[in-house]
């Protein structure tokens, strides 16, 4: 059985003030257990989350929403994995629709990013998803699996199991309008079979593969009664400690049915 993963993405907003009062807030009342809680700030917000996160007992890993894959050197603005390393970070966003297209990451960029991931031991949640063009032309499946196998590429084996994959449909991130869980099934289930044929099904049943889009409280329970979808990135329901429990609690609620 898949545990569900419930990660935040808090884009650009957040100073790391305001990142403090929500994650005491958040610590302040018990998270559900049965569930894998992931909390991907800025980097600037990284170390008082850090030292939040150690103080208090609980289940929320800390994520970073970028890193330059390299040691270290030349890359003015960029930060490295050390430097997210040496904060506690655990969990990685990686492709996410916004970085391909404002700061043009391609599969080759990101299938780097993924490679690096796995040297300092992060757990990449890899994003891949359509726009509305490929939606309409019907060519979803074919752009989402070559996401996949390009940015798989690669990979052990051991190291894909670990990989969480978050299926966005670039049409509902941030838009209110999200996929009818109908739709998200029948993607997912098809970068299941693209698994599938890149690692066979003994690793390609423990990979967790999560929905994103316009996730929020009162929508996550259609999503987790599929047991294809192993739980959801979420952004704009994620920025008040309130709403995002209600969306965490609603969610395993509907995958323990
Ligand atoms: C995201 O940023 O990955 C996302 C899914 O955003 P939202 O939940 O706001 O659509």
């Amino acid at each position: 059985m898949r545990k569900p993963v419930f990660a935040a993405n808090w884009k650009m907003n957040k100073t790391s003030q305001e990142a403090e009062v929500f994650i005491n807030s958040f610590l302040n009342n018990p998270l559900p257990k049965d569930a894998e809680i992931v909390v991907c700030s800025t980097a600037t917000s990284l170390p008082i989350l850090s030292k939040c996160l150690k103080e208090e007992k609980n289940n929320i890993g800390l994520g970073a929403q970028n890193f330059y894959p390299a040691k270290e050197g030349a890359f003015t603005g960029e930060v490295s994995p050390a430097m997210i390393d040496e904060l506690g970070v655990q969990y990685v966003i990686i492709g996410h629709s916004e970085r391909r297209a404002y700061f043009a990451e391609d599969d080759a960029f990101i299938n780097k990013k993924v490679k690096t991931a796995f040297e300092w031991n992060f757990v990449p949640i890899l994003c891949c998803g359509e726009d509305l063009t490929e939606r309409e032309l019907g060519v979803t499946n074919e752009k989402v699996a070559m996401q996949i196998k390009k940015g798989l590429a690669g990979l052990t084996d051991e190291e894909i199991k670990k990989v969480i994959i978050a299926y966005e449909p670039i049409w509902a991130i941030g838009t209110g309008v999200s996929a009818s869980d109908k739709d998200a099934v029948t993607v997912i289930d098809m970068i299941r079979v693209t698994l599938d044929e890149i690692a066979g099904t003994k690793v390609s049943d423990d990979v967790r593969v999560l929905y994103g889009g316009s996730m929020k409280a009162e929508n996550v329970k259609t999503y987790m009664a599929h047991k294809t979808i192993d739980g959801g990135l979420i952004g704009g329901a994620s920025l008040k400690p309130d709403t995002f429990r209600e969306l965490i609690e609603n969610g395993v609620e509907a995958r323990n049915k």
